[in-house]
């Protein structure tokens, strides 16, 4: 069982930087939660602090039930994962993966078992007397997990564990993670700044910029309705097309273009009439159509689909990801309409829901 409550957790830095504010979840156990936002944002912070390796400045940190917010890192009975993998250059693989237990003088058919059986979990039995730079990227980060796995240890932490592996061995070594958290059912927490990273893995996300948390959930419920404009610009790749229009006459009317709305969609922003609201489509919602005209400055062929940025209205940008294997040319006029729309209030920046 590994159950982590963070309640009201703050950071504030000898500096009297505040980087992190008032940060509160349920950790279940067995859970994937990952931690995303830019650079800055305090996922670091965060993952240092329930390591223990940062202090607490106020709330409190709960571990199956028992307060750990003052206990020493040693004690917590959690295994941390960063990006330069920390491997000792010297010592083999099996020698990096024995260390800790080594070190507390653990058994050493114990010891022999409990890295044999994470290597074989790792796939890197026949690696194990070879010294890391002897190792590719993908298996470095490996042996940086083995060590943690040998551990057994009731939570795993992970500091943008793949940030230095190239993109074809990011996904691999992702789904690696994934799998490996399927068949340990361990409680992990991971930190990153590729929302890629955050959709694919997350059993939940936390979002976060500049040091508050914006939305908790499932990677749908994030992409599906984000909580505010943030979310809805952070989560998503290419990220969300934003307009400023207002709300009138049963229309959306912007500079230069005018959205139609379905029935729906007016009952949701009943309350904002004639009031400047944010209009958000994602690119992957736009499709050729009849409603409003783009003209077209660039074609970017996928494969399956292609990514055309163009202007519409008065010179605003728009990225629409279309289907199939489009031949737009710089000056051609398209035509699309817009499917599912979000709408942000312009003050609070918070999703309308259009609830009762
Ligand atoms: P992230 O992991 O999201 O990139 P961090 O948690 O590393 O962000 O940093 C959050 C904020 O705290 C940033 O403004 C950063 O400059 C500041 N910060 C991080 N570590 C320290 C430190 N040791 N002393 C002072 N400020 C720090």
């Amino acid at each position: 069982m590994a159950e982590l409550s963070l309640q009201h957790i703050d950071k504030i830095y000898d500096n009297n930087v505040q980087a992190v504010f008032d940060f509160n979840m349920d950790v279940r156990d067995g859970e994937l939660i990952v931690l995303v936002g830019p650079s800055g944002c305090g996922k670091s912070t965060t993952l240092r602090m329930v390591a223990g390796l940062e202090d607490i400045s106020a709330g409190k940190l709960m571990l199956d039930g028992r307060d750990i917010t003052s206990m020493p890192a040693k004690d917590r009975d959690m295994a941390m994962v960063f990006q330069n993998y920390a491997l000792y250059g010297h010592m083999t693989v099996y020698e990096n993966m024995a260390f800790s237990m080594t070190l507390r003088k653990e058994n050493p058919n114990v010891i022999h078992r409990k890295v044999l059986a994470a290597a074989e979990i790792l796939d890197l039995t026949n690696q194990l007397n070879k010294k890391p730079s002897q190792l590719s990227g993908g298996q470095r980060q490996r042996v940086a997990m083995g060590r943690a796995i040998v551990r057994n240890p009731k939570v795993f932490l992970f500091d943008e564990p793949l940030s230095n592996l190239d993109a074809k061995l990011r996904g691999a070594t992702r789904r690696e993670i994934l799998l490996l958290h399927k068949r340990l059912q361990a409680t992990m927490l991971y930190v990153t700044h590729d929302q890629t990273e955050a959709l694919t893995l997350a059993d939940r996300i936390v979002c976060m910029s500049m040091g508050h948390v914006q939305q908790i959930g499932t990677p749908l419920e994030l992409y599906d309705t984000p909580a505010n404009l943030f979310v809805a610009g952070f989560i998503g790749l290419p990220p969300m097309n934003f307009f400023d229009v207002r709300f009138e006459e049963g229309q959306l009317k912007g500079k230069g273009f005018t959205v139609q709305l379905t029935d729906a969609e007016r009952h949701t922003l009943r309350a904002y009439n004639g009031q400047d609201i944010t209009l958000g489509v994602r690119p992957e919602d736009i499709c050729e159509g009849s409603d409003v005209a783009v003209k077209v400055f660039s074609n970017e062929n996928l494969g399956m689909n292609t990514l055309v940025y163009g202007h519409m209205g008065d010179g605003l940008r728009v990225c629409a990801k279309l289907r199939g294997w489009a031949q737009y040319r710089p000056g051609d006029e398209l035509r699309v309409d817009f499917g599912r729309k979000h709408f942000f209030d312009k003050t609070t920046t918070n999703a309308i829901r259009g609830e009762a």
